[in-house]
Order: structure tokens, then sequence, then C-alpha cells
């Protein structure tokens, strides 16, 4: 099979911006489409997007990927096989010749690498994740849900801190679903009983933005909810710590500290609230907070230290940072580096390091879900999906319950007629769920009683924010008239 067209669009991401979208068609007639993602609070290396530079859409049109596709890509490429990804995103790179993308563009380079994947292995009827496990020699497995429950920083208003996330301890993405939806849904009504309609905004994730709350106050929520829902959890950070980073201080929660007062921030939130991980806990141009994680490098750490904005799905920064151990968990995102030959790479890079890897969505997304299957297909620990709120995201939530649902009919399907199923047996950490139904909401559920309908989960009891001057929340800002 080979290409036979190759089709760009320019189309809008989930905030509304532009970005790329590619179709790719075999000589089959078959079709298969990529649309890339866009980061709101980037890493300093990741590769560079092209973009128009001049209006329409602010100079963030994408018509200059198109053209580049149309003239430079598609003429080079009809009648290319299919099934060759590391020749093909190899050719893609050396086309560029430079080191970040920034001539042809990662959104130019990722959303073909993206199409030619997904085409490859539609040619072969497989889904997408058992191409890429067969393509990678990796074990499927049942991510984690690192879901987005309040958002902050470059993707809400209000909260410094990015991303207050919970880890359902249970891989089954069905009970793990339930559990976020629970407490998504009585953290929301927390929220709107604490702080009013401000409650009902979501940020670029799906996190809820509450104006004028504070880390202590949303941390003590998730707390109070553990061990109430289908599956307990754990309570996991994004600190995203370049956004709140300006001149060598970090401006956080009307306080201005250096790293080592920002650990011990983090330490107290810890010894209080039992923070499994924290992503990016410092900016990633500062030395002391570097040092400080050096200082912990292959010891057990309180938390787990977790890499984006410090690694960029670069295997060379990867490579870098591990020799020294650095970090315990690794990001992926395709679009930091520009195709998925190369994520490829990053992902084996930190696996050999001995980091677990955490696929991510970005701020700015699309209807895709093809990190969903990469995610289950390489065997990650974790994935980041946002909030099951907002169209792209849930789209990403639901892969994941088709993606089992199908795993699941077909072990059906096998034990019935006493037959192996075709394909790589997904492992399962978790025993299917015995019941799929959303938990009972405790009578002593914290939260407010604030429900539109009966059928709803009836908080009883209040909750109590807590009192430490932490937990004050920000001044709200005035209006100078
Ligand atoms: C993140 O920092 O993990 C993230 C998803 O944000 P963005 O896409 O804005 O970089
Ligand atoms: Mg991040």
């Amino acid at each position: 099979m080979t290409i036979k067209k190759i089709t760009p669009y320019q189309i809008l991401d989930s905030r509304g911006e532009p970005t790329l979208q590619v179709v790719m068609t075999s000589d089959s007639g078959k079709s298969a489409s990529f649309s890339v993602p866009t980061g709101a609070s980037k890493g300093k290396f990741e590769a560079i997007e092209k973009r128009d530079g001049d209006a329409p859409f602010g100079g963030k049109g994408v018509l200059i990927c198109l053209d580049i596709i149309n003239n430079v890509i598609s003429p080079k490429f009809i009648g290319y096989p299919l099934d060759q990804l590391q020749d093909f995103d190899g050719l893609l790179i050396a086309l560029d010749g430079t080191k970040n993308k920034e001539n042809l563009g990662s959104n130019t380079l990722l959303a073909l690498s993206g199409a030619y994947l997904k085409l490859s292995a539609l040619e072969n009827e497989k889904p997408l994740w058992q191409y890429i496990a067969e393509l990678n020699k990796t074990s499927p497995e049942y991510p984690k849900l690192f879901a987005n429950i309040v958002g902050g920083g470059k993707h809400a208003p209000g909260l410094d801190i990015q991303e207050y996330m919970i880890v359902p301890e249970s891989t089954s993405p069905s009970v793990a679903i339930s559990t976020i939806y629970d407490v998504y849904h009585t953290v929301q009504k927390i929220m709107k009983n604490l702080y009013g309609p401000s409650a009902m905004l979501v940020g670029d994730e799906g996190g809820l933005a509450p104006l004028g709350t504070s880390s202590e106050v949303i941390l003590e929520a998730l707390s109070q909810l553990n061990g109430k829902m289908a599956s307990n959890f754990d309570i996991a950070l994004d600190s995203a710590a370049n956004s709140f980073y300006k001149d060598g201080v970090y401006n956080i929660e009307n306080q201005s500290i250096h790293a080592a007062e920002l650990y011990k921030l983090y330490q107290e939130w810890n010894s209080k609230f039992n923070i499994f991980s924290i992503e990016d806990p410092f900016a990633e141009t500062d030395i002391e907070g570097l040092e400080i994680l050096k200082g912990m490098a292959n010891q057990e750490k309180p938390f787990l230290i977790i890499a984006d904005d410090y690694t960029v799905t670069s295997k060379i920064k990867i490579d870098e940072f591990q020799k020294d151990g650095i970090f315990d968990g690794i990001i992926i995102k395709p679009n930091q580096v520009g195709t998925f030959t190369e994520t490829f790479e990053a992902i084996s890079a930190a696996k050999a390091s001995g980091a677990e890897v955490v696929v991510s969505h970005r701020s700015g997304e699309t209807s895709d879900s093809s990190i969903v299957d990469l995610a289950y297909g390489i065997g990650a620990i974790g994935i980041k999906i946002g909030s099951p709120a907002r169209g792209e995201r849930v789209e990403k939530y639901n892969r994941l319950l088709e993606i089992e649902a199908d795993l699941d009919a077909n072990q059906k399907k096998a034990a019935g007629s006493q037959q192996a199923p075709t394909g790589p047996a997904p492992i399962l950490r978790d025993p299917a769920p015995t019941s799929q139904s959303a938990p009972p909401v405790s009578q002593d559920m914290p939260g407010a009683p604030v429900s539109s309908n009966n059928s709803s989960p009836q908080p009883v009891a209040q909750f109590q924010p807590p009192t430490s001057p932490l937990a004050q929340p920000k001044a709200a800002p005035t209006l100078a008239i």
C-alpha cells in the first residue's frame, strides 16, 4: 500500500485557535486523519510550530503549513509505501534540516507523521494501540488516569498552580472514570457553595476554575473525598512553575518565595494531604530549584517528581537529566518533538532511565484521540487527558472506554470459543470491575447541598475549608476607576 493523496486543512483547536489537520489517503482508498494540539505553558526547548505571522487569526494561522504540504511534501511522498514510519519520519526530519523543526514546523511534521501512522494501522486492520505496541515491542497496559479536577496557571484564571489532579488507583477505565466523574461534580458543588457561580467556570483542560480560592482549600476538598468513591485515589499536581516564576522569584498565592521555600510549601502540602507526584515543581531556568532536585536524585522522595517542560519529549534532554537520575516520571507529548518516531525514542529513553512514562494532551486540543492509543499501546503508567468536561477531553475518555469495551468483548468471545484472542493480550493491572455503577454518595461526604435535581448526589455535611493562613483566598482584584 502506498500514499495516494495528502490533504491538509486549517481547522480550529479547543481554544478556537487555528491548527493543522492532515488527511492521508492510500491507493486502496482508505483515509486517516490527524490533527495537531498546541500548548500554552510550553517548555523552552519545545520544537517550533510554523504559523503565518500575519493576519488573519492574529498571525496564528497555519496556511503556510498547507503550502508546505501541497508544494514541498506531497510531490515527494505520493506513491511512498506505508508501514515504514521510521523511514517516513526520517525523511521529514531531513527535509526540515533543523534541530527544532523551525523550517517546516513541528505542527507540519506531526500532522504528517500522525496521519501516516494511523493510515498504516488502518491498512493493517489493527487498532492504533496494537499497531503501536507491535512497532515498539511493548506490552499494552491501561494507564492510570491523571485527571484534572481544578485548573489554574496559564489555563485558567485564579490559581497559580496549573493542575490539581486525582489519580484513581483502579486502572480499569470504567471504574477510574466513574471515580473522576464523582469527584469532579462533588468538588464543583463544594466550590459553588463556597464561591458562587464562578465554580461553574472551567479552564482550558476542563478543570474547575473557581475564583478566590487557594491550594489548601482545593487539596483539603480532594483529600476529604478520598475513600468515598468507587476507587481510592492519589492527589497529583502539575505546578508548571515556569508560569509563576519571574526574576528569580516564585509568586504564588500572595507570597514571593525562592525554590527552597517553595519546596517547603510542597512538603507541607504533602504532610497534610499526601501528594503522589508533582510535575515541573520548579521553573526549568531556576538553577536553585534544579540543585534541590539533583540533591534528591536517585533517592526515595516524599512525592514523585515528574518532568514536562524540563524534558520536552526529547531523547537528548531525557538522557541529559536522567544520567543524574533526577526525575521519577517523564511526560510525553508528541507535538513537543514533532514526529511519532522521535516520540517513541523519548519513551524508550525514559523507560531505560527507570522513569515512569505519562502520556499527555495539550491545553489546546483537537478531537484527535490518538494519545490514548499511544498510552495504552506503549504501556504508559499514566495519561493526562484533562477533566471529563469539554468535548475534546471527553473524546479521549470515550476512546479509553471504547478500547476497554472492545477488549472485554474480545475476551468474552475468546473465552466462549476457547480460542486465544488475536494480537497482544492486554495486561490488566486490576481485575475487571464487579460493578460499573457510580458509588453511593456517603452521608458524611463533604460538600455543599447544592443540587439542581433530586437525582444527583446529595452531599450532606458542609465542607469546612482549612483555617491555615496559607488557605486564605487571594484578595479579589479591584478595578481602578
Ligand atoms: C502541561 O503543562 O502539562 C500542559 C498540558 O499544558 P500545555 O499544553 O499548556 O503545555
Ligand atoms: Mg505540565
